[in-house]
């Protein structure tokens, strides 16, 4: 997993933005075991002692984990337990979203560096839904608010989610365009 400033380059942000809402409606965060459950994929963890999957995971360019695709079809995802818990949970979304994003299967064509941009942002976004980052940035936190951001977004997530909100916004608002919302859930959506 690497992180990159997805908003300098190109990618199918409408698509990866359509299927953000259609999981979370851009307001909650999902657990990941709902999404695994979903799609049946099988958790692998690995520490840094473990060289077999240590070393499969250099050659995915990364300390933090990787998703191995079965002849059947389904999907394990490899983690490193050894590190922070917002970095695993990172790494875990991360994941799920090269798989609910299709990046092994119908969109295995795209660029290996667009495919790492859409996945960060599908983690980024269902870890730190964009009406809970509204209220950060608006100064609405509190003890509990600080603790969830504490234990489940790494820094660099929400200073990155920070510096594209403006831009999220837009393209969350083209992605509503289309649809019925109702004044509730725009409330709720903060916009
Ligand atoms: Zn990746």
């Amino acid at each position: 997993m690497t992180f990159v400033n997805w908003n300098s380059q190109k990618a199918n942000y409408n698509y990866v933005f359509e299927i953000i809402y259609a999981i979370n409606g851009f307001t909650s965060v999902v657990p990941c075991m709902e999404l695994i459950q979903d799609i049946n994929v099988k958790l692998i963890p690995f520490s840094s002692k473990d060289f077999k999957l240590i070393a499969s995971s250099y050659k995915a360019n990364t300390i933090d984990g990787f998703t191995l695709k079965q002849p059947d079809g389904t999907y394990e995802i490899a983690f490193n337990k050894d590190m922070i818990m917002p970095r695993i949970k990172m790494t875990i979304y991360h994941e799920l979203g090269h798989i609910y994003l299709k990046h092994f299967s119908e969109r295995s064509f795209i660029l290996e560096n667009e495919k790492e941009k859409e996945a960060n942002v599908f983690a980024s976004h269902l870890l730190l839904p964009h009406s809970l980052l509204h209220d950060y940035r608006d100064g609405y936190m509190n003890e509990h608010f600080d603790e969830f951001l504490r234990n489940s977004v790494s820094n660099q997530a929400l200073e990155i989610r920070c510096c594209t909100y403006e831009l999220d916004q837009k393209r969350i608002e083209r992605v509503l365009a289309n649809k019925n919302i109702s004044d509730y859930e725009r409330a709720a959506l903060r916009i």
